[in-house]
């Protein structure tokens, strides 16, 4: 299973660091079948600027993510008899206005986007993945009426899970980007300690299984400190529940991050018992998105694949 559905360069994600071209070369030397590569989507407010971007025009994101668009067709090109590249987007919704820029960005770029991965980083506008403090200004923000640390969470989770569920209602990505990253920066939280919030899992899970949505399970967590990937267990239970079915993902930040606990990722995997693993693969036949991409199975007991070989228990 030398997949991966979500990565990031530094030539074209601030955040991150190296060149795309070294990232895809990583890969290769790896043994990657299958590697996405999805740069994060513009945002478009100047508010919406992370710190270090701070000395950039907004209109700049734009501009380099049609240039990430063109060189990853580049080296979709060049190495295509090394590995198959697959070019998406990461999705962002800070405001309504950026579901609507989507739609026209997608449009505009048609099927030199291949695939979504729909993530949300943002709740009431704040980017809940920085830093602690900003993640608590985003708590605050939603739960001033609240009394209680309980209720807060609560009414935090609910408009995360509302904002990921129109997401996937307008657009359908085809892999679900860490389903539970509300919670980064509470490990422990359990959903089904908040009833409302239980419901509203189960609902984005039934919804994204039935247009046909694979859950990437991506290893990034386990660099923040998570001692599993997202999604944590009880997510992958009510996923296992409804029949969904699971990719996979290094959500890499640069070639030194190429496959990162993918060896964890594999025990976890073995650990909650999921067994068939999928990836995704262009086609013919327009998906419920209208783009060309469909699941494919990885056929027979995947940790027996070589690339596992050293990496997992056999
Ligand atoms: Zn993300
Ligand atoms: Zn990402």
């Amino acid at each position: 299973m030398p997949h991966s559905h979500h990565s990031h360069s530094g030539q074209f994600c601030k955040h991150a660091s190296g060149r795309l071209e070294e990232v895809v070369l990583e890969a290769i030397r790896q043994g990657f079948e299958v590697y996405g590569l999805t740069e994060h989507m513009p945002r478009y407010r100047t508010e919406d600027l992370y710190p270090e971007e701070a000395k950039m025009a907004v209109e700049e994101l734009a501009t380099q993510f049609d240039a990430f668009i063109d060189e990853a067709h580049r080296l979709k090109k060049r190495y295509e008899m090394k590995i198959a590249l697959l070019i998406g987007l990461e999705t962002e919704y800070i405001a309504d206005s950026d579901l609507d820029a989507l739609d026209v960005l997608l449009k505009r770029l048609g099927p030199r986007v291949e695939y979504v991965v729909g993530s949300v980083h943002h709740v009431n506008g704040f980017p809940i993945d920085f830093d602690y403090d900003t993640f608590r200004k985003s708590v605050e923000s939603v739960s001033r009426d609240t009394s209680t640390e309980e209720q807060a969470q609560e009414r935090f989770l609910s408009v995360y899970l509302d904002a990921q569920y129109r997401l996937f209602q307008r657009f359908h990505p085809e892999i679900v980007g860490h389903f539970d990253l509300c919670r980064l920066y509470t490990p422990d939280l359990v959903f089904s300690d908040y009833p409302s919030v239980a419901e509203k899992v189960e609902r984005n899970v039934r919804y994204t299984i039935e247009y046909g949505a694979l859950f990437e399970v991506n290893a990034a967590a386990f660099r923040k400190k998570w001692d599993t990937p997202y999604p944590g267990r009880d997510i992958v239970e009510v996923i296992l529940k409804h029949g969904g079915r699971f990719a996979l993902s290094d959500d890499s930040h640069g070639p030194h991050a190429v496959g990162l606990n993918y060896h964890r990722l594999a025990e976890y995997l073995r650990a909650v018992g999921v067994s068939e693993l999928w990836y995704l693969q262009r086609c013919e036949t327009p998906n419920s998105a209208g783009r060309n991409v469909r699941p494919v199975r990885v056929d027979g007991e995947w940790w027996k694949h070589t690339f596992w070989n050293g990496r997992v228990a056999q």
